[in-house]
């Protein structure tokens, strides 16, 4: 095992968990009434992820249920973890909170994320669609970049900033959540080249080209008006700038034919930081296609699903546009602005009244979707936490929920290896082509 578990808080865990592999064991040999001893070895292996022996003891699907529920927690604690969208930065600009505790709302913090096992969130530097007409992106940009650093200056113990998968590796072994980051819309690039290197030495390790409505860069999936047919001249060579700084490429949020002409001309892999598989929702362009999720994997990239329930199901997708109806004309007779908060919550009360949440389930099969259609290579976590509101399934409402994920994996036979590699291995990879990529340009 190359995993490193040297520091206390992990330590603490494992022996936590140790303690209930022991309860689990307790309550096998009381239950199954055979060879406790023969017992007590396969379920550790089964815990240490060793293949079953061929004579297997007859566990109850509960005991199984049990040692499954165990390893998965013990998975989550031992493999780095890396959610391709968290949008706390947007969530604290709007509500302060102190997250390096528990917080009342929002769907992170260090607690809940220590808990689940996540090391690196990457934090959103997210700029709403307006501010491409409205100026005062970069503005925005800035602040918020500072806002994680904030996080990382004041809670040393908890937080650092990482730019490299060995800054994440190097912080997990100190026991610390990585906080890189990600910008959500290419609005601050504003038409200047330079804008790209001046946000990669500020730490910008991925930029998703547009967000809810085109702009000078890309199409997006969102606005109908479709103004450059893809991406705009300025974008092809914003594609080109970022291969040779080392910024990924995200094609979440961009139109289909912006996603292919950057496969054209990108010499690095893409991610898609947080989009699911658009086979469950058709027609639903934010999502991605089959034929898109071949290409990307062509490419070498990968895709990291998002967990929104309206990215998961048509159902709820549906459900939670005619809740946007609903909730306009409530707000009309109330007399309040779209933008009330009271709008948003009375949205999704209404969705989840209606029965909109999907489950961990549902978000498993998108994984197990990816994974048949191109392999296990291609596949990651995109929560979009802090992103979609209270849409999140069932079992996966913050980032205390992980486990529940990896266990639903294991319940479906993936092994340990498939699971690292969703976990972190694939993101690490097309992280580390990138920066090679960036290395190669360089020299030319
Ligand atoms: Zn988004």
């Amino acid at each position: 095992m190359k995993h490193h578990l040297h520091f206390a808080s992990r330590r603490n865990i494992l022996s936590l968990l140790s303690l209930l592999l022991t309860l689990v064991l307790i309550s096998c040999q009381q239950e199954t009434k055979s060879g406790a001893g023969e017992e007590a070895v396969s379920v550790a292996d089964s815990l240490a992820g060793n293949s079953m022996p061929a004579q297997e003891p007859d566990y109850t699907p509960a005991q199984r249920d049990s040692v499954l529920r165990v390893r998965a927690q013990a998975l989550a604690q031992t493999f780095i973890i890396v959610d391709g969208h968290v949008d706390l930065p947007y969530r604290l600009q709007n509500k302060k909170a102190d997250i390096s505790k528990r917080t009342e709302g929002g769907d992170f913090d260090w607690e809940r994320a220590r808990e689940g096992g996540l090391d690196a969130p990457f934090m959103s530097i997210y700029i709403p669609a307006a501010y491409e007409e409205r100026g005062g992106g970069r503005e925005l940009a800035d602040r918020l970049i500072s806002m994680v650093e904030q996080i990382a200056s004041e809670n040393p113990d908890k937080f650092a900033l990482a730019n490299s998968p060995e800054d994440v590796r190097r912080n997990f072994e100190k026991g610390l959540i990585s906080l890189p980051m990600g910008m959500e819309n290419g609005t601050p690039v504003g038409g200047k080249l330079e804008n790209l290197d001046y946000f990669y030495k500020k730490g910008i390790r991925y930029i998703t080209l547009a967000h809810s409505k085109s702009n000078h860069i890309s199409d997006s999936s969102y606005d109908p008006e479709k103004r450059w047919g893809g991406l705009s001249p300025f974008g092809r060579e914003v594609v080109r700038r970022m291969n040779s700084l080392g910024i990924m490429v995200d094609v979440s949020h961009i139109s289909d034919s912006a996603f292919y002409q950057v496969l054209q001309i990108t010499k690095a892999p893409v991610v898609a930081t947080h989009s699911s598989a658009r086979h469950f929702t058709p027609g639903f362009e934010r999502n991605m296609s089959d034929e898109m999720i071949k290409a990307l994997a062509r490419n070498k990239g990968v895709m990291m699903v998002n967990f929104g329930s309206a990215f998961i199901s048509d159902e709820s997708r549906k459900l939670w546009d005619s809740a946007k109806t609903v909730a306009d004309r409530w707000a009309q007779e109330q007399g309040l602005s779209a933008q009330d908060d009271r709008v948003s919550k009375y949205r999704e009360q209404y969705f989840h009244e209606q029965g909109g949440r999907t489950n961990v389930q549902a978000v498993a099969d998108h994984i197990d979707h990816v994974v048949k259609l191109v392999g296990i290579e291609h596949v990651g976590l995109g929560s979009d936490f802090d992103g979609v509101g209270d849409t999140l399934p069932e079992g996966l409402t913050d980032v205390s929920d992980y486990p529940n994920l990896i266990y639903e994996l294991l319940k479906r036979g993936y092994s340990e290896d498939d699971i690292r590699k969703i976990a972190s291995d694939n993101i690490f990879r097309v992280w580390r082509e990138v920066e090679k990529a960036a290395g190669n340009t360089a020299v030319q």
